[in-house]
């Protein structure tokens, strides 16, 4: 597991919009200088940078002269499709101060969803490290629709995990207008303190992030702390922290600066694994009992029939699933050696009796351990 003062190779640096903004309405190019200055500096030192970005909607509300209150999502995507240009404009000037060629890539969750959509993803950004490119990314709005919540991210804090996920970073830096997660609202309670360190993301974790919105992206610190689970139980370092200022980032991956970071709880998973726990390619669900939740979580054990007390969704075998226990509390998912179908006969029944209810088995164990990837 690392340690705050590991020094970090590979890292994914997601900018938000209120930070890209300054606030105000429209990018603030000397913010983003000092971010992209940075950012090169680490990139000439050799480390491996990729940045998620957010501030085409702004960018685009600017240029187009209406920066006044959201007009709903259709209006938002047009926004994005006229400031994503404008976004990637200012970050080729600056970037090319520095010697340092950018791309650009677009991804939605559905892309992600299928695996081979996720490969493709995946080899594309780590061939663009190997060629020293750092690349920007950002979710493709034009095509992500709000209405299907299934087919979109709904905001960079997410994404910017799955990127990490992605590329197998080390380091996922979450850079906002606020220093980090407070153990109450520092807007109402001036005693409020910051939260240095965090080892694991319990449910008093995420209550007090329901505390701290943010002002005017679209994520606040809920979706940062659900970015922070998802990338801490794939082995990745996470920190909160105000990307306004001086030398943030620079200070961050030598574990210097201030902000809110939370520690990997495991080690590095494999690509496969990964995928699985950003919950892309997810068919349907099984309701596990209390016993088969302590088995996984507790000792790591494969997921049998006896446990199994209700299956959602129609997926067939080879399938990735949601296991989740009895109070809708997601433990994580798994690759199922039976379909829905069958499963809904095994349930709850032993392992020995498969093969009489179904007339075969697939052997004993309905997600085999090494095929599980628990939260
Ligand atoms: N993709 C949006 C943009 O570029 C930002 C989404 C977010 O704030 O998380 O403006």
């Amino acid at each position: 597991m690392a340690k705050s003062s590991q020094v970090h190779k590979r890292i994914v640096v997601k900018l938000g919009t209120n930070l890209l903004t300054g606030g105000g309405c429209c990018l603030d190019e000397n913010t983003m200088s000092s971010l992209v200055a940075q950012v090169a500096q680490l990139h000439h030192k050799g480390l491996e940078l990729v940045i998620v970005s957010s501030g085409a909607i702004a960018a685009g509300g600017y240029k187009l002269g209406l920066t006044g209150p959201s007009k709903g999502i259709s209006f938002k995507q047009v926004l994005a499709s006229v400031g994503q240009s404008r976004l990637m404009n200012v970050y080729e000037k600056l970037f090319a101060q520095h010697d340092i060629t950018v791309a650009q890539a677009l991804l939605t969750k559905t892309d992600l969803s299928d695996r081979s959509g996720y490969l493709n993803a995946r080899n594309t950004l780590l061939a663009l490290l190997e060629l020293r490119v750092i690349c920007i990314v950002n979710e493709n709005d034009v095509v992500a629709v709000d209405e299907l919540q299934e087919a979109r991210f709904g905001d960079n804090d997410n994404l910017s995990a799955m990127v990490a996920n992605l590329v197998d970073a080390d380091l996922l830096l979450l850079l906002t207008d606020t220093a980090g997660l407070y153990s109450a609202d520092p807007q109402h309670h001036p005693d409020a303190r910051l939260i240095s360190e965090v080892d694991r993301i319990d449910s008093e974790i995420e209550r007090l992030a329901t505390g701290t919105p943010s002002k005017l992206g679209t994520g606040g610190m809920v979706t940062k702390i659900e970015a922070a689970k998802l990338a801490t139980v794939s082995g990745v370092t996470v920190v909160i922290a105000d990307g306004r200022q001086s030398e943030i980032i620079l200070q961050l991956v030598t574990g210097q600066a201030k902000g809110t970071r939370f520690l990997p709880t495991a080690n590095k998973l494999d690509s496969r694994k990964r995928w699985m726990l950003s919950g892309l390619g997810t068919r349907g669900k099984v309701i596990v009992d209390a016993g088969a939740a302590q088995a996984l979580k507790k000792h790591h054990r494969s997921l049998l029939a006896a446990g199994i007390k209700q299956v959602e969704g129609h997926f067939e075998r080879g399938d990735i699933i949601n296991i989740s226990d009895s109070g809708g509390g997601r433990l994580g998912y798994g690759i199922s050696n039976y379909s829905s179908g069958d499963i809904e006969v095994i349930k709850g029944g032993h392992s020995r009796q498969i093969a009489t209810r179904l007339g075969y088995d697939y052997g004993a164990e309905v997600v085999h351990r090494n095929n599980l990837a628990i939260i």
